[in-house]
């Protein structure tokens, strides 16, 4: 059922590199507070099954990780493994879940406490220019241009720049003439799914 380029769950932290932004996000969030609230969990969970990850895998993966936080196993299986096997349709009507659009997760914007969202519309300026600093746009200047497109409303044509910027950094500056015309010179997001297997797709050539 995996596609081709689908990924295993062994394959995640190297590849939380080539999620865009809003995944990147929750993934640090997990990894230092070993929870996350509902939302975040939806919108990260169903992009992990989107990513190729088994239900099996996520299950394993989620409750890895809230283990870490002090969720038992018991209570694990009790309050959070059916939600995951629902996303998979295993429980309740049994419809498979789709992983969110942009446009959904834009548009479903968190409360105060929420983690869930798009960042480039979630995230004050100077909070999404530190999250793009982490997320290895180095220089402050591409990270400028980033945070401006995004104050204008722009989002996904800032997410796609991240994307453009973060793989011209990968190819360490070695000269001008390699960073002239790539096909995603202009790319705009429409699906995170879309997003982390272009970024992937261009790490193999
Ligand atoms: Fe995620 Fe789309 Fe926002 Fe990019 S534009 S961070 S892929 S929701």
């Amino acid at each position: 059922e995996r596609e081709g380029t689908g990924i295993h769950l062994q394959d995640l932290p190297q590849a939380m590199l080539d999620m865009p932004l809003c995944m990147f996000r929750l993934m640090k969030r997990l990894e230092q507070n070993h929870h996350l609230k509902h939302g975040a969990r939806l919108q990260l969970g169903l992009f992990l099954k989107g990513c190729g990850l088994t239900m099996d895998e996520s299950l394993h993966f989620w409750k890895t990780e809230f283990s870490k936080g002090g969720i038992s196993s018991d209570k694990f299986d009790k309050e959070y493994a059916y939600a995951i096997r629902h996303h998979y349709g295993k429980e309740g009507k049994r419809a498979s879940y789709t992983p969110f659009s942009c446009m959904k997760i834009i548009q479903n914007r968190p409360s105060a406490h929420e983690e869930h969202g798009c960042p480039f519309r979630e995230l004050n300026s100077a909070s999404l220019d530190v999250m793009l600093q982490s997320y290895g746009i180095q220089d402050a200047e591409s990270r400028n241009s980033i945070v401006q497109k995004a104050r204008e409303g722009h989002f996904q044509v800032a997410c796609g720049m991240t994307l453009q910027m973060k793989k011209a950094g990968r190819r360490t500056k070695l000269s001008e003439e390699t960073t002239t015309p790539m096909d995603n010179a202009h790319y705009i997001p429409s699906h995170p799914n879309e997003y982390f297997f272009k970024s992937r797709e261009k790490n193999e050539t």
